[in-house]
């Protein structure tokens, strides 16, 4: 019979599935995590045909796949997938970690907004209590954070999205919570904001949403959700526009990918560390 120790060191296969992957970070990031904790994993980038999300689904938990992070654009259906939803995932209709248990049941939970929340708070030292906060976009990623930053106690929560009926829907969905609100993004001249979160796609087009200058607080964080290896096109807007400091998503990043570890492994990893390494190039 296997004792626990054993079970431990046995080898079990995760991967992160999107269209396209192949660019992920997050097999780097759960080696890291992996070497770190002495867990032994396999991790690897899958490519799912956008059109047969289900089936690949099936097909690589036949393949002996445990548990799967989600990426754009599938993160809807996995929500839809799973058969066992945690509340936050249910809340935000978006999940990022399946998880594939022993019986045909599938598990689905939203680790991005503990990341963004961590990243920010913790890493950064923003404190969100009190705060008036924006968060540009009413798409998957929106719908994972709002809830976490609720949670914070924000002075003010402002939900601004090109399409002004999605970020409604969202607010709908979270039974218009006290203290926020929706417009659309030409409607936020009035206001000065202290943190401004990019939550939309447009960094990954190379563009920037079509913002007003004047959003920015005294001392304003920006953060954009998209990361690369150059400051991004909201960054770089932000910091032009009066932002006192420009960040990307490289940070929270990691930190719901030791979320989604520790819902696999019962272990709780050093971010730190895998942030500087990735931020430096070393890995
Ligand atoms: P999504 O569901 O496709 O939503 C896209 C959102 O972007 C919508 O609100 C859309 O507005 C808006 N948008 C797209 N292009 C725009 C433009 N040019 N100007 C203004 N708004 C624009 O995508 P998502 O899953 O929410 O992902 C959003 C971003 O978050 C991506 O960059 C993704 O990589 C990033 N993300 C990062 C992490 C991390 O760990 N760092 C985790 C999750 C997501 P409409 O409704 O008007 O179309």
């Amino acid at each position: 019979m296997t004792d626990l120790f054993d079970f431990h060191k046995q080898k079990r296969c995760f991967a992160v599935v999107g269209h396209p992957v192949a660019h992920s970070k997050s097999p780097q990031i759960h080696e890291d995590f992996a070497r770190q904790c002495g867990v032994s994993l396999s991790y690897e980038a899958i490519a799912l045909d956008p059109g047969a999300f289900e089936q690949g689904v099936r097909n690589i938990r036949a393949g002996g796949i445990a548990g799967a992070n989600v990426t754009v654009p599938f993160k809807q259906a996995a929500w839809r997938l799973a058969d066992k939803l945690t509340d936050r995932a249910q809340l935000a209709q978006a999940v990022n970690t399946l998880s594939f248990s022993a019986g045909d049941v599938i598990h689905g939970d939203n680790t991005d907004g503990v990341g963004l929340m961590r990243d920010i708070q913790k890493n950064l030292g923003f404190s969100c209590a009190g705060a008036r906060v924006l968060v540009v976009g009413a798409g998957g990623a929106a719908r994972g954070i709002f809830q976490p930053l609720l949670d914070s106690s924000p002075g003010e929560l402002v939900i601004a999205n090109r399409t002004l009926s999605r970020a409604r829907e969202l607010l709908a969905a979270f039974a218009s919570p006290i203290g926020s609100t929706v417009c659309n993004l030409e409607d936020l001249s009035s206001t000065a904001f202290d943190l401004v979160i990019n939550a939309t796609a447009a960094s990954l087009m190379g563009e920037v949403p079509n913002l007003p200058n004047g959003i920015f607080a005294n001392g304003a964080l920006a953060y954009d959700l998209a990361y690369a290896d150059q400051p991004t096109p909201f960054m770089r807007w932000a910091m032009d526009a009066g932002a006192v400091r420009a960040v990307d998503g490289l940070g929270m990043l990691v930190e719901q990918a030791a979320e989604s570890f520790w819902i696999w492994h019962q272990h709780r990893p050093q971010t730190a560390p895998v942030i500087s390494a990735l931020r430096s190039g070393s890995r």
